[in-house]
């Protein structure tokens, strides 16, 4: 692509844009650059009506009948169906449930229970915490049987050794966009006689995953990310069909059991992944998220990729023309085949000059130390979007708005 030189020209590219009809299906408010949808999707125009309807003639008139009537009870089921082909898998093969983090938990230890004697969790240090987290409260609870080595990314490979259970890792660094190449680790974990477990939380939707063809064992993701199915919404895991047999979890909850409704006083676990199932599922949450995917019916994946990279590309293009003088480091690789969908930049006032931003209307995200995050979601962003964030980081640092006393105020959640 040559670098577009001035707005109308980006507009052109927004015309031609294959996937641009996606963007009209969501609630995006006026005046708004989101660039943010790796921390939070926004939500379809559709799901606030489908939700009323969840609320309304199905809870409200179905009541508790409403778990067959309006097939409550076959929802997680049908949505991890829908999330199985953006991610390589088979519709078997993936359970809707819990968050991230747990589904972690129950497959590190079912990983581990298949390795017995092999009690290393092997990880990056610069992996997102709740996953070094619920490894390491694994550890504790498993006392000599597990335990975590959290190493340096390049220390990796020389770290797959024959006290290794299995490798966790994400895909798509939260922090620098950077990819791993899932194939290649996946395949070496696999010659050290380790299992591999992916999450995936910045990937699905956004960048493709195949994870039967890398021959990944288990996987983990978000369902609130580029999945747009709403804040907390409900996780996916992935297991691969060959492990099924095996897979113990250790939450053995009556959802996952094989007759919930048999009342009987011995866990005995559903096929499969259905077992990954804990307590009774949060349907309104589903049904949300049921809703958003909804919108990758029909979309190709590789379409998606193309226009993230060509997203990424005139962003980091457009900041090196424009912003060469302000401090301003990329901390995402510059090869797009190496970098996920966001692009993340490093200022040492990173902090106020997003609350700036933000203030502006551009919505991107801070991570500590120094980060500035902007997600770039290609079933929503325009390349017009791209153009006017650049243009109003731009306003920002020519007229140091930044250093404004009340942009230095960290709420809660950045
Ligand atoms: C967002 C994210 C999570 C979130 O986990 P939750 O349990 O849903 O809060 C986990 N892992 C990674 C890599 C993430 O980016």
């Amino acid at each position: 692509m040559t670098l577009p030189i001035t707005r109308a020209e980006v507009l052109e590219l927004d015309a031609a844009d294959e996937l641009a009809g996606l963007r009209e299906r969501f609630a995006l408010p006026e005046g708004v650059v989101y660039l943010d949808g790796n921390s939070l999707g926004p939500p379809l125009a559709s799901t606030a009506e489908r939700l009323q309807r969840a609320v309304g003639a199905e809870w409200g008139g179905e009541l508790v009948r409403g778990w067959n009537t309006c097939g409550w009870i076959d929802l997680p089921a049908r949505v991890a169906a829908r999330i199985a082909p953006l991610i390589g898998a088979g519709d078997d093969e993936v359970a809707v449930a819990d968050s991230t983090s747990v589904n972690l938990f129950k497959l590190l230890a079912a990983a581990v229970a298949m390795r017995p004697g092999r009690p290393v969790i092997l990880s990056e240090e610069e992996n997102f915490p709740t996953d070094l987290y619920m490894a390491q409260g694994l550890a504790e609870l498993l006392v000599d049987r597990a335990r975590l080595e959290a190493v340096p990314r390049e220390r990796l490979w020389e770290s797959l050794d024959r006290q290794v259970a299995v490798l966790m890792l994400t895909h798509v660094d939260f922090r620098s966009g950077e990819l791993h190449d899932m194939q290649a680790l996946t395949r070496a974990a696999h010659e050290a006689g380790a299992l591999a477990l992916w999450d995936l939380a910045h990937s699905a939707g956004a960048v493709p995953v195949d994870v039967n063809h890398c021959r990944a064992d288990f996987a983990v993701g978000c369902g609130y990310k580029y999945l747009n199915g709403g804040p907390g919404a409900p996780a996916f895991a992935y297991v691969a069909r060959r492990h099924h047999r095996g897979l113990r979890t250790p939450l053995t909850g009556w959802m996952g059991h094989r007759e919930p409704f048999a009342f009987t006083g011995a866990y005995e676990p559903a096929p499969g992944c259905a077992r990954l199932l804990v307590g009774t599922p949060p349907i309104l949450s589903l049904i949300a998220l049921d809703e958003a995917l909804e919108l990758f019916s029909g979309v190709d994946v590789a379409a998606l990729r193309r226009k993230s990279v060509a997203l990424t590309e005139l962003f980091i293009a457009l900041v090196e023309r424009r912003l060469a003088d302000h401090g301003f480091r990329l901390a995402s690789p510059r090869e797009a085949d190496r970098r996920g969908s966001q692009v993340s930049l490093a200022h040492p006032e990173g902090f106020a000059v997003m609350q700036a931003l933000i203030a502006r209307g551009v919505i991107g995200d801070f991570r500590a130390p120094d980060l500035l995050r902007f997600g770039f979601a290609p079933a929503y962003t325009r390349f017009v979007d791209v153009w006017d964030a650049v243009e109003t980081l731009q306003q920002v640092m020519s007229t140091a708005e930044w250093e404004r006393p009340e942009l230095r105020i960290r709420p809660r959640v950045t």
